[in-house]
């Protein structure tokens, strides 16, 4: 992309925001919108949203690839698929704030067709960022599979519902709790070889490309990342002992719904087949076989030991929450990824990919797909999109 802008192929234009699509004798031929104010803001800074002016641009092509609806609380509320329950009141956005859907909408003003809007993927366990750059900023946990998963009234979640395993499965089965929130109880070892945390920020040694920072996974115990989220986030508490632990779950909420002596027997059960090779704890069987892998035993996995004994300690709650991320329905489209108006005929001049269209993962890798398949299938479908309009306006 630098090359070809560079090169004068591409114009980059920053701080452009679409409102409109603009239509001549049903073609679709430009956009317009807003220019926002400039802003020194330095990234992971929210910048400013103040508008300077305006703007009209002319193409023989337009490609809308404006992502998904995540950061749009109202919309995703909208769209909530009846068989996940009711909408949860409380979301966190693990989306920016421009992930808005408003070009979708934009878009079906100009004649596009949208398929699928309650297809959408969110996370269950967010925590919010000590440090949001954007409004409801919750960051995903990428737990490894030891933590204690409880609902809000402290009961433990059904098998397989173990951490990592079955997001939607989840998701379903905890706002049918009437609840939008659940625990990971865990100790100090848990935390320090289990717990990831997603996006750039939060993950130096990847987005530094530094191998040695890598490895340190491996030895370094809890990372600063994650060490940040105990001593400052909101959802996590730290305490020696599990009464302690348990009253300041129920001071969290506000609700009360913890009982200490249910928690410790649930923990205690769970912690007599710890240390038996032969125990009937399927989550406990789920760890050893994550750990029969090497890469897992060395970085995400801890050796299997009993949560409440004090040499593994101190206990660690944390509030899990849910947190919108990914959509998958959008515009539709045709196999070259020209948007299709009501009547199925191809809007002329317009094209959509990515998210918008449904392509993070929807269209190419079915529903439940595998996590982390959106981004190939935004880069997929963005390579269509950008050869057939290359090719329609040749
Ligand atoms: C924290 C995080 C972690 C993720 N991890 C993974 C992962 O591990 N694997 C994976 O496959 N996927 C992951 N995803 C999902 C993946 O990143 C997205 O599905 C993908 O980036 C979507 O690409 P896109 O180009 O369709 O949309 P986006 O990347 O959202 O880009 C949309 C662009 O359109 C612009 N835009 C929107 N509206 C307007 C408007 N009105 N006017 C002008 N511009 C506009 C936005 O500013 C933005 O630049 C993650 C997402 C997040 C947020």
């Amino acid at each position: 992309m630098r090359e070809a802008a560079a090169s004068g192929l591409v114009s980059l234009r920053f701080r452009h925001r679409v409102t409109r699509l603009t239509k001549s004798a049903g073609v679709i031929e430009g956009v317009a919108g807003e220019l926002l104010e400039p802003s020194r803001a330095a990234r992971g800074e929210a910048s400013s949203r103040g508008v300077a002016g305006d703007f009209a641009l002319k193409a023989q092509a337009v490609i809308v690839c404006s992502g998904g609806i995540g950061g749009n609380h109202d919309l995703v509320r909208r769209h909530w698929p009846s068989r996940l329950g009711a909408p949860p009141k409380r979301l966190l956005s693990g989306v920016p704030e421009h992930v808005d859907g408003k070009m979708l909408g934009i878009t079906e003003t100009a004649g596009a067709r949208l398929i699928n809007s309650d297809r959408m993927w969110h996370y269950v366990e967010g925590i919010h960022n000590w440090s949001p750059i954007w409004p409801k900023h919750g960051i995903r946990l990428l737990p490894g599979p030891s933590s204690l998963w409880f609902d809000a009234r402290g009961n433990r979640l059904p098998v397989p519902l173990f951490p990592g395993f079955d997001t939607l499965g989840t998701l379903e089965h905890i706002v049918k709790t009437g609840f939008d929130y659940s625990w990971f109880v865990l100790d100090r070892s848990i935390i320090a070889k289990e717990f990831a945390l997603s996006g750039s920020e939060q993950n130096p040694d990847l987005t530094g490309k530094s191998w040695r920072k890598v490895i340190e996974r491996a030895t370094a115990g809890i990372p600063g990342p994650v060490q940040a989220f105990m001593d400052k986030g909101e959802d996590f508490i730290v305490e020696a002992e599990l009464s302690h632990l348990g009253a300041r779950m129920n001071a969290l909420t506000g609700e009360n719904l913890i009982d200490e002596a249910r928690l410790r027997a649930e923990i205690e059960a769970r912690d007599r087949e710890a240390e038996s090779a032969f125990g009937k704890d399927l989550q406990l069987t789920a760890l050893r076989g994550a750990r029969a892998y090497i890469g897992d035993r060395l970085i995400r996995t801890a050796r299997p030991h009993r949560i409440l004994d004090p040499r593994h300690g101190p206990l660690i709650a944390v509030r899990l929450n849910i947190l919108t991320r990914k959509s998958l329905g959008g515009l539709l489209s045709d196999l070259s990824s020209r948007v299709l108006g009501d009547d199925g005929a191809p809007l002329p001049g317009l094209y959509a990919a990515g998210e918008a269209a449904g392509f993070g993962g929807g269209g190419l890798h079915g529903y439940r797909a595998l996590e982390g398949t959106f981004l190939g299938g935004c880069l997929f479908s963005g390579r269509i999109a950008g050869r057939e309009a290359a090719r329609a306006v040749r």
